[in-house]
């Protein structure tokens, strides 16, 4: 039998293993009831941790000369900054690698259940800094590198982003990953090792969005190892022929394999030994070519089956919660995605069933030892893989290979907007995966029989809940797939799970029991979103609270402490000096990176994020040309007594989403006239920081004195970017949504700013809009002259903005005529909270003093009870 993975190699090295002995006189033999006996002197040796652990100055700069010289051959006298960063990074890795180590030895004696957390994108951002943090020696590396005539906050700056990802999604499961190591619990991140990350946002002088590659890995990463000897074979396209003997066994041969390649990234927790791992899987060609179209002198021939091998990782889809139909992408695009997703999951799914069959253990206790996350929809050909595994390799009946399949997954579900929802064309999945696709049929073909059963003679609610929607194509509709053939789904904020219930999945829910419908609410982690990012402020938590800060940052509660500080003259000062350094550090940032000069006199109003329609930036740019036309109406006198307040913006759009382009557009032109406008400037400045990153985020977000999260009701499924500003004492303006809600429910709505519509009442406004339209100018008088003026052209040639201007005047899907007013109105609640500024400091404070919650560590920890039943594995 062939097939993708060879049967036999399942359980055993890909490749003969090889001789393997343990350094004599180093380390302790261990018997069999895993008692150590050291060789002699060598125990103390490492519990001191003087064998290969950094622990004092000296060490560090002996560590730091070594590698500058050794592995990166350069000369002492001849180091910039950035060969400097190489060489602390790689004495930094030196010391995870010894905790990594010892986390994986730890785990594979006590061979605790582990999870797997399945995502196709992680947004790491920086390492350095993070990996010193979590160490717990970054006042060593600042003194170390110090002494040989660096700055540490030069070298940080000189490392690259790990731009993975798109945006929230992607930097979940970074953040997830931070507070699975810091709580100390078994779970490894699997993904891709793309060549090239989410593009450089780069503007035009007209404000056009241009995109430009990310090539990440131009330089080495030393945050990486390479296991060239971890790989599997993948296979695409082909034949799969069905076995005759009613077995229900298929043979799957032929078509394209690939070869998958292992890089593992260390993911050390804080204040902890505890170092999990990421994996990322890099594709190559099962033979690097072809030897006798070489031979024969065509070499265009003898390259092509490594090129297309390569492409499969080669880049990271610029696509966030838009479809890769309004992505326009060719097929080939498309199959290239559907290659990718099956890639990934097919080499992650092999790695973790030959970890696991190292363990001697009957495969039908797999569920006992695995729980595989998906984060979203992306990996949800697992399933119908591990049937395949189990069905067709491991020969087991088809009743016992879903009872281990719907044991094992867990279905993250992260929107419920319509067009974001995965679907792949059946033709396509039949080309690519043929043996997936009867599967895919057979697992459709049991559920509807049982549905049928539960609800006899119901032909719509077949129709709905089929895996396959009809149509020209037909095609596969991957969020049924993922729901039923996963022991829980969940949502990541209350109100998202609740519509997750009783919209997209109403049918599910209805079928089997609303117990497997949960909510986890998202998280962030309070190191690199507090402390890293603001360890001034985060200094100040730990001398007011009198409580260590290794403490509090692993038990985020304590910061309901602050809340008896707010009556503090003392320390509200300290707290709103921080904030304006911070500003100070921002307008810093800008004056370097573009050369314009930032007013620090001002109020900082911040919204950073994904360009979409859903989240309503337009909203927020339209609210700023208005603001503009009152401060020009206004006479010198009245404009005096007004909020001084500078706007930033900064976001990516998909490349191919043209109305969420022609936002950027808008934004950089009215930023223009407005900086410019010497009436108003000293009141208003606007800005779009190009490039939106992690980086530059950490850098925003303390800075802000509110943000705007400011989405239709009902479409942003949580946010995490609200949580960070919170947690940094900024406060938030935005509609009674996703996660903002929860935060309100925490830190009490006196301490929120909410305006616009209600969940409930946005389907009868869109019906209205369609059945009863009203003229814009009737019903938002306000709105309507906003869009007149730049239809006029205040802004630029006005009919390049008609596009995006005809979204509101017609149809209005996003409900701006609706929302307006209200935001006008909130934004006047700001300006004047803000002019009180004593009160809006103790707002501040209690703002951050009620994120507890929010830290990705409560939301680890729900996951791994709730969900995994893991239990948390210290290394001893
Ligand atoms: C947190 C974060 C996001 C998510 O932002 P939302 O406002 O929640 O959509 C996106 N991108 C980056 C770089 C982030 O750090």
């Amino acid at each position: 039998m062939t097939s993708t993975i060879d049967p036999k190699s399942i359980g055993k090295p890909q490749r003969p293993r090889r001789h393997v002995r343990t350094l004599t006189g180093y380390l302790p033999e261990v018997d069999v009831t895993g008692k150590e006996k050291w060789p002699k002197g060598e125990e103390e040796v490492w519990k001191a941790g003087m064998r290969g652990v950094d622990k004092d100055v000296s060490d560090i700069t002996k560590s730091f000369v070594n590698h500058a010289q050794t592995s990166l051959a350069r000369q002492a006298y001849n180091l910039d900054d950035f060969g400097a960063y190489e060489a602390a990074a790689l004495a930094a890795r030196d010391d995870l690698l010894v905790n990594w180590n010892e986390t994986q030895l730890n785990y594979t004696r006590k061979n605790p259940k582990r999870a797997y957390y399945l995502s196709l994108e992680f947004l790491m951002g920086r390492t350095l800094d993070n990996a010193l943090l979590n160490l717990g020696l970054k006042g060593e590396f600042e003194e170390g590198v110090k002494k040989l005539g660096f700055n540490m906050e030069d070298l940080l700056e000189k490392e690259r982003d790990a731009a993975l990802g798109n945006g929230g999604l992607g930097r979940l499961a970074a953040c997830y990953l931070d507070s699975s190591a810091s709580q100390e619990i078994p779970v490894w991140g699997y993904g891709l090792r793309y060549q090239y990350g989410i593009f450089q946002q780069l503007i035009s002088p007209e404000g056009n969005q241009l995109e430009a590659p990310d090539p990440w890995l131009e330089h080495q990463n030393p945050w990486e190892l390479p296991r060239l000897d971890v790989t599997y074979e993948v296979r695409f396209y082909g034949h799969a022929e069905r076995s005759s003997d009613g077995s229900g066994r298929a043979n799957w041969s032929g078509g394209q394999e690939v070869m998958a390649v292992a890089y593992d990234v260390m993911i050390p927790g804080y204040n902890t030994k505890t170092t999990n791992n990421l994996r990322l899987w890099q594709s190559k060609p099962k033979r690097g070519f072809d030897l006798n179209s070489f031979n024969a002198g065509n070499y265009e021939a003898a390259v092509e089956s490594s090129n297309s091998a390569a492409a499969i990782t080669s880049v990271l889809y610029p696509n966030d919660h838009t479809s890769t139909d309004l992505a326009n992408e060719a097929t080939v695009g498309k199959e290239l995605r559907l290659k990718q997703q099956y890639f990934w999951t097919a080499a992650s799914l092999a790695d973790i069933l030959r970890r696991f069959k190292n363990t001697g253990k009957p495969i039908t206790d797999f569920p006992d030892y695995a729980a595989i996350q998906l984060n979203d929809t992306h990996p949800t050909l697992a399933i119908p893989e591990l049937m395949r595994i189990l069905i067709d390799e491991e020969e087991l009946s088809w009743n016992q290979a879903w009872q281990i399949v719907t044991n094992t997954f867990f279905y993250t579900n992260h929107t419920v907007l319509p067009e974001a929802l995965e679907k792949w064309a059946v033709p396509l999945v039949e080309h690519v995966l043929p043996r997936h696709l009867q599967i895919i049929y057979d697992i459709n073909m049991y559920f509807l029989q049982a549905v049928e059963k539960k609800f006899p003679g119901d032909r719509d609610r077949l129709a709905r809940m089929s895996l396959i929607e009809e149509g020209y194509p037909k095609q596969v509709r991957m969020a049924h797939l993922a729901c039923i053939g996963s022991r829980k789904v969940n949502g990541v904020a209350e109100l998202h799970s609740e519509l997750v219930r009783t919209t997209i999945l109403k049918d599910f829910v209805e079928f089997e029991g609303v117990s497997k419908f949960g909510n986890v609410t998202n998280g962030v982690t309070p190191r690199r979103w507090l402390d890293q990012c603001n360890h001034e402020l985060s200094d100040l938590i730990t001398k007011t609270l009198k409580i260590e800060k290794k403490v509090w940052l692993k038990d985020l509660a304590k910061l309901e402490g602050l809340l008896a500080f707010t009556e503090d003259k003392n320390f509200r000062e300290q707290w709103a000096a921080i904030k304006q350094r911070n500003k100070e550090r921002l307008a810093r940032h800008v004056q370097t990176t573009l050369g314009l000069t930032v007013r620090t006199d001002a109020m900082f109003d911040v919204q950073i994020k994904r360009l979409h329609e859903y989240k309503r930036q337009t909203l927020n740019i339209l609210g700023v040309i208005h603001r503009y036309l009152t401060l020009k109406s206004m006479t010198p006198a009245e404009r005096s007594k007004c909020n001084r307040k500078v706007v930033f913006f900064a976001g990516k759009a998909a490349p191919a989403y043209y109305i969420a382009k022609l936002t950027i557009r808008l934004i950089v032109n009215v930023a223009r006239v407005i900086n410019a406008d010497a009436d108003t400037k000293d009141f208003l400045q606007l800005y779009f920081l190009p490039d939106y990153s992690v980086s530059l985020a950490e850098v925003l977000i303390p800075a802000s004195d509110i943000s705007q999260h400011i989405s239709t009701a009902g479409t942003e499924a949580s946010g995490t970017s609200n949580m960070k500003f919170c947690l940094n004492g900024g406060l938030l303006l935005g509609t009674v949504d996703g996660a903002n809600i929860e935060i309100a429910e925490e830190v009490g709505e006196n301490n929120v700013f909410f305006f616009g519509h209600l969940t409930p009442a946005v389907e009868d406004l869109r019906y209205q809009h369609a059945y009863h339209p009203v003229p814009i100018e009737q019903k938002c008088p306000a709105l309507a002259k906003v869009l007149n003026e730049v239809s006029a052209g205040m802004f630029g040639d006005g009919g390049v903005y008609e596009p995006l201007l005809n979204t509101i005047r017609q149809g209005d899907y996003y409900l701006l005529t609706d929302d307006f007013d209200s935001y006008i109105a909130a934004l006047a609640m700001v300006d004047d909270a803000y002019l009180d500024r004593d009160e809006w400091i103790k707002k501040s404070i209690r703002t951050t003093a009620k994120m507890g919650k929010f830290s990705s560590d409560r939301a680890i920890l729900e996951y791994a009870e709730s969900y995994w039943n893991l239990e948390q594995t210290p290394v001893s």
